[in-house]
């Protein structure tokens, strides 16, 4: 269950109040650590699709269905435990039980509210998601739940507060779904977007997030262009993202025009030059149609003059046009001599790009005190760095040296 303090609330104009717990414009999830990893999904229910579930039944002695109904609980009722299946009979309750199955939803533990509306929920230490509702321009309401797919990140790109918490394991994928399930209990309201943009690198356990990804369009019902998936970039899964050919947005995280500032910022990047990543961008789009969305966080002093934005401009004209560019101000974290850069300043970089004709929108900063914002998840339960749980060899480790 959810813990919510709430604090006061200003919200933003765009900000939506949720009826039933006055929560506005943001919150963050956070799930119950898993002491040991979890075995693989092999029994757990929420991820699987209704004719996964059909088969189910009937290996269970059932009729087919059985696996509808299955179904229906955990995506449209959303039933956390088999216990509550309420409709099905005893004995097929008992028989999922007693051979192991479980729903696979954690609860939540704990929320945190902001001064702008910001919520977080966190529990014992691992991750968290963050739920962001707004009007979009037609006035109607949309809710973008943030979600994490590792426990910590092992990239730690300089100016990242769940990079400088270390890094743990990847999430399997019901424990990414019910991120989505958890933000639209919290906000009694039906999540529209999704952003792989909390905790982790996606591209580190791109199977799980293919997996989850699957899920939440099909059986939770989230057109595909309403999902991205971000990344600072990992050799060789662009390449393999875009062989699925989704039609969701691929978002890189660059924040430097050229390779020699992006590795001061980003430590990874020295296992993949910028040079790689624009050739591996560009075919990305003759791959799905689907052109790439680029992310850049503005330093203040670091990467955000004019000079860097028309640099960055040419880069992007040099390998492709129609690029989009979403800059996101520092966001202030705990222990970084990073500062956010002025208004000005953003508002010079964000015009220069446009003057050049790369079309560049701001990000919003909001859940700053709440630590929710970009760049800023990680739990205050979690006083030292986590460290790789490798008691279970069937979790995929990152494939990519683990820099700094
Ligand atoms: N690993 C993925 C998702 C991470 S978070 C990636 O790197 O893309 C999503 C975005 O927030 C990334 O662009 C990330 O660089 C940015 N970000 C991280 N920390 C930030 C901070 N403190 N301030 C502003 N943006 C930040």
């Amino acid at each position: 269950m959810a813990l919510l303090h709430h604090t006061c609330s200003v919200p933003l104009a765009s900000a939506i109040r949720s009826r039933a717990l006055t929560i506005s414009s943001r919150a963050a999830v956070t799930f119950p650590s898993v002491k040991k990893l979890p075995h693989a999904d092999s029994h757990v229910l929420l991820g699987m699709s209704e004719l996964e579930l059909q088969q189910l039944a009937a290996d269970l002695g059932q009729e087919k269905y059985r696996g509808k109904q299955l179904h229906h609980l955990l995506y449209k009722r959303k039933v956390k435990d088999i216990e509550d299946f309420s409709n099905l009979p005893q004995a097929f309750r008992s028989n999922l039980r007693d051979a192991g199955w479980r729903v696979g939803r954690s609860p939540v533990h704990h929320a945190v509210t902001s001064a702008d509306g910001t919520v977080k929920l966190e529990d014992n230490r691992l991750v968290e998601t963050v739920g962001i509702p707004v009007k979009d321009d037609k006035g109607s309401a949309r809710l973008t739940a943030c979600v994490s797919s590792q426990v910590g990140c092992p990239l730690r790109c300089s100016f990242c507060a769940t990079g400088k918490g270390g890094f743990s394991r990847n999430l399997q994928r019901h424990e990414i779904i019910e991120q989505v399930l958890a933000i639209e209990e919290l906000f009694q309201q039906r999540v529209t977007n999704v952003v792989f943009m909390g905790m982790g690198e996606p591209m580190l356990n791109l199977k799980a997030v293919l997996e989850a990804h699957q899920c939440l369009n099909k059986d939770v019902q989230i057109g595909q262009r309403m999902m991205t998936i971000s990344t600072v970039g990992v050799p060789n899964t662009i390449k393999k993202l875009a062989s699925h050919k989704l039609q969701s947005t691929l978002a890189v995280s660059l924040h430097a025009p050229n390779q020699k500032l992006r590795e001061t910022i980003v430590p990874s990047a020295k296992s993949y030059p910028l040079h790689a990543i624009m050739k591996d961008c560009t075919d990305y789009f003759q791959e799905t149609s689907r052109r790439v969305t680029f992310e850049y966080t503005l330093l203040a002093g670091v990467n955000d003059t004019v000079e860097h934005a028309i640099e960055l401009a040419e880069l992007l004209h040099e390998w492709g046009r129609g690029y989009h560019v979403n800059l996101i101000p520092f966001n202030p974290i705990e222990g970084s001599e990073y500062r956010r850069p002025y208004r000005k300043a953003v508002a010079a970089f964000e015009a220069a790009l446009e003057s050049h004709k790369i079309t560049a929108s701001v990000r919003q900063t909001r859940g700053l005190d709440a630590s929710a914002a970009c760049g800023q998840l990680r739990n205050e339960f979690q006083k030292s760095p986590l460290v790789p749980d490798n008691s279970d060899s069937s979790q995929p480790q990152p494939d990519i040296p683990l820099l700094c």
